[in-house]
């Protein structure tokens, strides 16, 4: 039984994609599922980004925005492997959830537009992926446009974000002049006019073609063996211990629009990157995946994703053992036993009910207000509890209330849920309990004031409280009266004071004004 289940879970990758909005995220996605024979046509995905495909009214906003605002998980099989693909929203307002998302995944693809280099988005997120210490791939994207030269490119890798990058494959020419791509990896040209198996050529065991190839007196084809001495000699070489620990990313060159290198590059990532590994549960005890007991943590929780069904989704990475449907299951924060009848599993846009799900997949629970982001859920009787996720402290604040008092119920009930959702941090006045909303940007205001109306039918007033410092103190060292306008004095959601202040300079004010009192960052 346990080889099976450790069977099953080598065949697992389970990966986010991550990149600077427009780098070519979602084209490459879509590729990827063409290849796994999820969507029988390019432009789907895009259709769904762009609206025509706004199955349910939580799609309006994205159409209304034209930005991605979910992460949602596609699954499919390719070369026997089970891929999880978990998406991250593009804008930068929601990089929070980007967040959390990339602790349930093992590896990431980061996504660079060749002519554009790395843009400041792509640099944040890549920061996140390198302390987790996971694998990252590079692909280098828009090579049917002029781009930078290639050398620049895997310099900047180091340069900007201090990991090494090692070419698995090198552009032959580039924008007017792509001819092809130089696959060192697998001793072969692939080239960019041609379709079908023609479109590989063999090189031999010195990497070159022979004389009789027309091809091989390619003015471009010349250049580019230049370039791949000099790399052999002079660039990193390939170390995948390396690449496994994240401090050397095998970089990958191609143009997802025009379908160019992204084939070889799936069968490269599917090859290289890893299963599910252990997880470290109960502050220091390690968990393998194949452990027998099932276990998971709840990375996101997204409500009402089906206009029909006004239901909410858990989605729960599985950390160790097999899920099962009816599975009876402990949540760690509570003790509370669960049974799990009502989950589902990801193809593309299509749920489908769980079959089998093991660690590294993605499965999402129905959800009734059971689950908070960063629960662990556990069988048997042994308690795992997952690190928590990363919070961040939000940086904007506004004051919401009702507008019909009548309505005060939906307005509470969507209060909690979107809170619970993790979509925006609540806070209450100290004193009057009034509600504060606190978010990273300001698109998160305006997706909770759609929502609030659109879902709960409760429309809500918003009165800006504009920037501010967030500051935790010890309630025992805490007197109400230190509070002024210019530092309000607010409670988090689980009831722990802290101050808003104005700026930094009434922080320090009130640090020289009471200088025995700590002040955190973060809870
Ligand atoms: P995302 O914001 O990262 O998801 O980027 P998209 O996949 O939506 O791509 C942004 C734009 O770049 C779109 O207009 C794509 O058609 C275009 N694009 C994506 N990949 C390529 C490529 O390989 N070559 C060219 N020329 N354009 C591309």
């Amino acid at each position: 039984m346990s080889n099976e289940l450790l069977d099953k879970v080598k065949k697992r990758r389970t990966f986010a994609i991550i990149s600077h909005p427009d780098a070519g995220k979602t084209t490459i996605t879509e590729q990827m599922l063409l290849f796994g024979g999820v969507i029988r046509s390019a432009g789907t995905v895009k259709a769904r980004k762009t609206g025509h495909y706004a199955t349910s009214d939580w799609m309006e906003i994205e159409k209304q925005r034209g930005i991605s605002v979910t992460s949602s998980v596609m699954q499919f099989e390719y070369q026997g492997k089970r891929i999880n693909i978990l998406d991250t929203p593009g804008h930068e307002d929601f990089s929070e959830d980007t967040y959390r998302t990339l602790m349930a995944v093992d590896s990431a693809v980061m996504v660079i537009d060749s002519a554009k280099g790395i843009e400041p988005q792509t640099k944040k997120l890549f920061k996140v992926v390198k302390q987790r210490g996971i694998p990252i791939f590079t692909f280098m994207n828009k090579l049917d446009r002029d781009g930078r030269p290639p050398l620049d490119l895997i310099a900047e890798l180091e340069d900007l974000l201090g990991i090494e990058g090692v070419a698995m494959n090198w552009p032959i020419g580039s924008g007017q002049t792509l001819e092809g791509l130089y696959d060192i990896a697998n001793n072969q040209i692939e080239m960019y006019h041609k379709d079908g198996p023609d479109r590989f050529l063999a090189l031999n065991k010195e990497g070159k073609l022979p004389a009789s190839e027309p091809f091989s007196q390619n003015p471009q084809f010349q250049d580019t063996l230049g370039e791949i001495e000099l790399i052999k000699e002079a660039g990193n070489q390939f170390d995948l211990a390396k690449i496994v620990k994240g401090d050397q990313t095998p970089v990958f060159f191609g143009s997802a629009l025009t379908n160019f290198g992204v084939e070889t590059f799936l069968k490269s990532f599917v090859k290289l990157a890893p299963s599910p590994a252990s997880h470290e549960v109960n502050d220091n005890e390690n968990l393998a995946p194949d452990d027998q007991d099932f276990s998971g943590f709840v990375f996101k929780i997204q409500a009402n994703m089906n206009p029909h069904h006004r239901d909410r989704i858990a989605f729960v990475r599985i950390g160790s053992g097999e899920f099962k449907k009816g599975l009876d299951v402990t949540l760690a924060r509570t003790g509370k036993p669960i049974r799990l009848n009502n989950a589902t599993e990801f193809m593309s846009s299509e749920r489908m009910q769980v079959s089998d799900a093991v660690a590294g997949d993605i499965v999402g629970l129905y959800d009734t207000g059971n689950f908070q982001i960063g629960d662990s859920i556990y069988a048997g009787k042994r308690k795992i509890v997952y690190p928590p996720l990363p919070e961040f402290t939000p940086e904007l604040f506004v004051r919401v209330t009702a507008k019909n008092v009548m309505k005060q119920k939906s307005f509470h009930k969507g209060m909690v849920q979107l809170v619970q959702e993790g979509a925006i941090q609540l806070y209450q006045n100290y004193q009057t309990d009034e509600y504060i909303l606190g978010a990273v940007g300001q698109l998160q205001f305006e997706v909770f004031k759609f929502r609030m109306k659109n879902e709960y039918n409760s429309d809500v007033e918003m009165t800006n409280i504009g920037h501010r410092v967030a500051r935790w103190i010890d309630p025992d060292q805490l007197d109400p009266a230190m509070a002024n306008s210019r530092n309000l004095l607010v409670k988090d959601r689980y009831g722990q004071p802290l101050f808003l202040f104005e700026n930094q300079f009434a922080e320090r004010f009130f640090r020289d004004k009471y200088p025995d009192v700590k002040l955190t960052e973060k809870l």
